[in-house]
C-alpha cells in the first residue's frame, strides 16, 4: 500500500515527557514522513556553541521557552524548505505557543486545516515527573529509555545503535517543574487554535497503545491514496 502524505503536517502537542519524541519517531518511520524536532535542533546549536546556541542554553537551563525570534530563524532555515518541497512532516516541539501556531499556519504552503493532523498527548504532572526523572536518551539515535519501565539491555548503552545513553541536563527536579509550568501557561491557546481538528490521546497508556491510536486516526483522516502493489 502506498500512502501519499505529501504536504501533510502532523503536530504533536503535550507536556514534556508526554511521549512526543517517541511517537514522532514511530509516526515518521511508519508513514515515511520527515521529522522536525525543534528541541534536538536547539541542542545541536547548544553543543556547537554557536551564538544562537549560547543564547538558547540560557533559556533551556531555566526551563523557559527560547524567544520566538530565535525559533522563527530555526524554523525558516530547517522547516520552510521541507514545506517548499511539499514534504509530509511530523512536528515535535513546535508550535509551543499561539504565536508559533500562527507562524506555522502562515508559512505553510497549503494552510488548509485539512492538511494538519494535531494530536494532544495528555499526561498528568505526577507522570511527567516520574517519566523525566527516570529518562535516558541515546546520544546518537535519540531513542528514549526509562530506568523504571523500559531499561536498556546493557547499562547506559542504546539497545538499537549501542551508543552512549545520557540524562538530559534539563531533566532535573527544578527545571522539570519550570518546564511544566511554562507548558501550562502556553498550552490552552494552542488547544483552542486547533480545537476543530484536535485529537486528544491519553498519554498514560503504553507507547504502543498511544501509537496504535494515532496510527488509526491518521489512516482514517489522511488523504490516503491506496495502491495495492501486485
Ligand atoms: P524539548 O526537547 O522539546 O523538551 O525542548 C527542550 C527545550 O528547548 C525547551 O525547554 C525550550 O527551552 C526549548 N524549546 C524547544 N522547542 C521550543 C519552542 N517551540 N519554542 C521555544 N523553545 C523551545
Amino acid at each position: 500500500m502506498i500512502i501519499n502524505t505529501s504536504g501533510f503536517k502532523i503536530i504533536l502537542l503535550g507536556a514534556p515527557g508526554s511521549g512526543k519524541g517517541t511517537q514522532s519517531k514511530k509516526i515518521s518511520s511508519y508513514f515515511k514522513l520527515e521529522k522536525f524536532v525543534l528541541g534536538d535542533l536547539i541542542r545541536e546549536q547548544v553543543d556547537s556553541k554557536s551564538n544562537i546556541g549560547v543564547l538558547c542554553k540560557s533559556y533551556m537551563d531555566l526551563g523557559k521557552l527560547v524567544p520566538d525570534n530565535i525559533i522563527t530563524q530555526l524554523v525558516d532555515f530547517y522547516l520552510t524548505p521541507l514545506f517548499r518541497l511539499n514534504k509530509g512532516v511530523v512536528l515535535d516541539g513546535f508550535p509551543r505557543n499561539l504565536f508559533q501556531a500562527q507562524y506555522l499556519r502562515d508559512i505553510s504552503i497549503c494552510s488548509s486545516l485539512s492538511f494538519f493532523n494535531v494530536f494532544f498527548l495528555d499526561l498528568s504532572l505526577d507522570r511527567v515527573e516520574e517519566r523525566l526523572l527516570n529518562r535516558l536518551i541515546c546520544t546518537n539515535c535519540k531513542s528514549t529509555f526509562s530506568l523504571k519501565i523500559n531499561k536498556p539491555k546493557i547499562k547506559n548503552k542504546c539497545d538499537y545503535c549501542h551508543s552512549r545513553l545520557e540524562v538530559r541536563s534539563d531533566d532535573n527536579d527544578n527545571i522539570i517543574r519550570n518546564r511544566y509550568s511554562v507548558y501550562l501557561d502556553t498550552i490552552m491557546p494552542i488547544l483552542d487554535f486547533y480545537s476543530k481538528i484536535l485529537v486528544k490521546i491519553d498519554a498514560n497508556q503504553s507507547e504502543d497503545m498511544v501509537f496504535f491510536q494515532i496510527k488509526t486516526s491518521l489512516l482514517k483522516t489522511l488523504h490516503v491514496k491506496k495502491k495495492l502493489l501486485d
